[in-house]
């Protein structure tokens, strides 16, 4: 049976870019696959977080995964940190990581133009740990969001050149995976971009619609349509993305074709998608609060968890161990 890994960093309230991109394909794939979702809070700690604020994101985000459908029942739901084999892993994997191909990718160079006060080594090796995240369950699939393409292509990089170095088949090569099979990039709701944590512009799932009203009707748009069947702006195209996802495909073309025959009111649109966003998030907003609230739940889930991934992960590292050449005397 294949086995699907997705994972999100805890450095904050879930978004949905987030859902879009991983939790929901992954909820998805459940009943079928051997599946894996973890809380990254080692890979939070590249923005040095209060000890206050790293354990309070992981309960939060916990408590946002299961709210959004994720059943430890059928998957294996566990705390990074919690799974000290994965570092282990992180540091093998970094012997035959090489600075020019971490230097190169994206994420790192936008890191590096937007905080160049804080470019620590966590953050080079970042793909490296999140390629041991995904080699040390062996994962054939991978939901995420299209900003993660580039660190999946590492990951098989990684993954072929240990197959070849050692000359035997320990790891898959791990696929991106989304249902609609194009990755999705979720906007902002700022004009351009993606739709982050770090980017200040996120529709969180447990915002409270009043938070949702506002921000939606406080999306970026544009002067108008000026003439028939013109492409739409950015921030104009942004909103019919986001739309695209929520709401049915009738209200969608009703906008599309009030925006071709220049007749659009971007107030009536956004109000529309203020109250499909609502809906939309409405099933686990509801759930959220409860399972918060449950020391006892969180506390069973997460060392059932815990339990499970490591007798998975350590079975990898005992082969690893033993390709390397690591021998008990
Ligand atoms: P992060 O919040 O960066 O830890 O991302 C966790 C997961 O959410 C990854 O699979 C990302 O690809 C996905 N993700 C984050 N932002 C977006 C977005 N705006 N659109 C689609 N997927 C996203």
């Amino acid at each position: 049976m294949e086995t699907v890994l997705s994972g999100i960093r805890s450095t904050g309230n879930l978004h949905l870019g987030n859902y879009m991109g991983a939790v929901r394909n992954f909820v998805r794939l459940q009943d079928d696959y051997r599946c894996f979702f973890f809380i990254a809070d080692y890979h939070s700690l590249t923005t040095h977080p209060t000890p206050e604020d790293l354990h309070g994101n992981v309960r939060k985000v916990l408590a946002e995964y299961l709210a959004s459908g994720i059943d430890p029942e059928k998957s294996v739901l566990y705390v990074q940190s919690e799974v000290p084999e994965v570092i282990e892993l992180y540091l093998l994997l970094n012997m035959n990581a090489y600075l020019g191909e971490l230097e190169r990718t994206v994420t790192f160079k936008e890191k590096v133009r937007k905080n160049p006060n804080n470019v620590n080594a966590g953050l080079l090796t970042y793909p490296v740990l999140m390629a041991a995240d995904i080699l040390v369950h062996r994962a054939n699939k991978v939901p995420v969001g299209k900003d993660q393409e580039q660190h999946l292509e590492l990951a098989r990089i990684f993954a072929r050149r240990f197959n070849h170095m050692y000359g035997e088949k320990v790891f898959p090569e791990p696929e991106a995976f989304n249902f609609g099979r194009e990755l999705v990039k979720v906007p902002g709701l700022d004009g351009t971009g993606k739709m982050g944590k770090s980017e200040g512009n996120g529709l969180f799932l447990v915002d409270d619609p009043k938070v949702i009203r506002k921000k939606v009707m406080s999306a970026v748009t544009d002067a108008g349509p000026t003439e028939p069947n013109q492409t739409p702006s950015e921030p104009v195209q942004n909103l019919f993305t986001i739309m695209d996802l929520v709401s049915d495909p009738g209200t969608v073309q009703f906008f599309r074709d009030q925006y071709s025959t220049c007749s659009i009111r971007y107030g009536d649109m956004k109000k529309q998608l203020a109250e499909d966003i609502v809906q939309f998030l409405a099933p686990i907003r509801e759930r959220y609060d409860e399972i918060y609230n449950d020391d006892a739940y969180l506390h069973r889930v997460t060392k059932e968890g815990r339990e499970k991934a490591r007798e998975s992960a350590a079975a990898t590292m005992r082969e690893v161990r033993r390709l390397f050449g690591f021998k008990p005397f």
